[in-house]
């Protein structure tokens, strides 16, 4: 069994231990070494939340490399077990060492799940019934729907719960103290349940380790919430995530201002301005497309059969698709287009890709492809009476492809 040293000191970085057991992990694609100790601040992965990763350090070490990396931990049982890097010999003292900010990260995240899910439970009845705390994001599901309006709400309560600076305690009732309390995520265990209370808001077993008090919460921010299984997940982001999601948020909204000489509080109407804009110009520049095109097309000979587009800006399939439309109907053979031409090499024209499409209303146009793959490498499929894929050639060798293959 080990002491699991982080359940009452959650804020103590380093501690000691001594190696109970040291063997090869079995687990597939890794080279790792499964660690027991006889005590631990390493909190493993548990209830949702990612584990503690550090160092290990014996107090005599033979290599030249003193630490040994804790790269993830496990609870089996009564046992937490340490994967790291190397192994270390069963029955050596070892100075351990959290990575801190990611604890203290976590920390905040996992208190300011409680105090959200607390009063979620107290103002609507809703249950938590779901918890995820990676690195990157943290969410929590409710088993009802919540309105914006009601979200909004608790985002205001669970902030005034941080500035009010409550104090946040965690510790294992007796029989009967356990047996009236009142608690969420109630476990059927009579006693060695750990309870977290943050006081006036929240009473829950929980495994983890919490901030001390609110106020190191920081900032709580619902940064997004979807209707989920019935009832709905949020998104939230404590303490130096919301800080870096507002730095992110400010830099973006700081060049957004710059680039449209707008005010910062007032970009929504302006960005708006510029999408109808951009899209009414894309409509404009698709028919004027179509109509240059459409004069391309009308000065080829109608008794050519086989016809060969190559438009390397063209990009509106649309456009492309009606004029194919057009070419079928007087010409019998192959009516192919290369548009949307992507350079991936300046220096190797070779390696530019073309969006093709081919029609045709009487010759087979997977022959046409099947022609094409035997010289270019291509992707693509279709139907009998219209091929589409991409290509990658350059211009001259396309068009030289053509000519040999269907212009005689
Ligand atoms: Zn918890």
């Amino acid at each position: 069994m080990t002491v699991k040293l982080y359940d009452q000191k959650p804020y103590d970085r380093t501690f000691t231990a001594v190696v109970q057991s040291c063997q090869k992990a079995d687990r597939p694609g890794d080279v790792l070494f499964a660690l027991t100790l006889d005590q631990t601040l390493f909190f493993p992965e548990e209830g949702g939340q990612s584990p503690d990763t550090g160092v290990l350090t014996p107090q005599v070490s033979t290599s030249n490399k003193p630490s040994v990396s804790v790269l993830d931990v496990q609870i089996s049982g009564d046992e937490i077990i340490h994967f790291c890097d190397r192994p270390v010999e069963p029955g050596s003292k070892v100075t351990g060492k959290i990575n801190w900010a990611h604890r203290f990260d976590n920390m905040q995240q996992h208190t300011g799940e409680h105090i959200v899910s607390g009063l979620v439970n107290k103002y609507y009845g809703f249950n938590n019934v779901g918890f995820h705390l990676s690195n990157e994001t943290c969410t929590m599901d409710y088993d009802k729907e919540l309105t914006p309006e009601q979200i909004e709400k608790l985002e205001t309560l669970a902030n005034q719960a941080i500035w009010d600076d409550l104090p946040v305690t965690a510790w294992y009732p007796p029989a009967d103290e356990l047996a009236v309390l009142s608690y969420r995520s109630k476990i059927d265990l009579a006693e060695g349940v750990r309870l977290v209370k943050i006081k006036g808001v929240d009473l829950c077993a929980c495994c983890a380790p919490h901030v001390s008090s609110t106020a190191q919460v920081g900032l709580l921010k619902i940064v997004d919430f979807r209707r989920y299984k019935g009832g709905m997940r949020l998104w939230i982001k404590c303490g130096s995530r919301a800080l870096a999601d507002y730095r992110m948020l400010h830099d973006q909204s700081a060049a957004v201002s710059a680039a449209l000489s707008a005010p910062r509080d007032g970009l929504l109407d302006p960005v708006c301005k510029n999408k109808d804009e951009i899209d009414q110009l894309k409509a404009s520049l698709s028919e004027m497309n179509q109509t240059l095109l459409q004069e391309k097309i009308s000065r080829i000979p109608a008794d050519q059969a086989h016809v060969c587009l190559i438009e390397p800006a063209m990009t509106d399939d649309k456009a492309v698709r009606e004029v194919l439309n057009s070419l079928t109907e007087v010409h019998n053979g192959y009516c192919a287009a290369f548009f949307n031409m992507q350079a991936a090499d300046e220096n190797d024209p070779g390696s530019a890709t073309w969006r093709y499409s081919c029609a045709s209303s009487r010759a087979n146009c997977r022959d046409f492809n099947d022609q094409m793959k035997d010289t270019f490498t291509i992707r693509g499929g279709g139907k009998n009476d219209m091929v589409q894929g991409s290509v990658t050639a350059d211009e001259p060798a396309l068009t030289e492809w053509f000519m040999r293959s269907f212009a005689h």
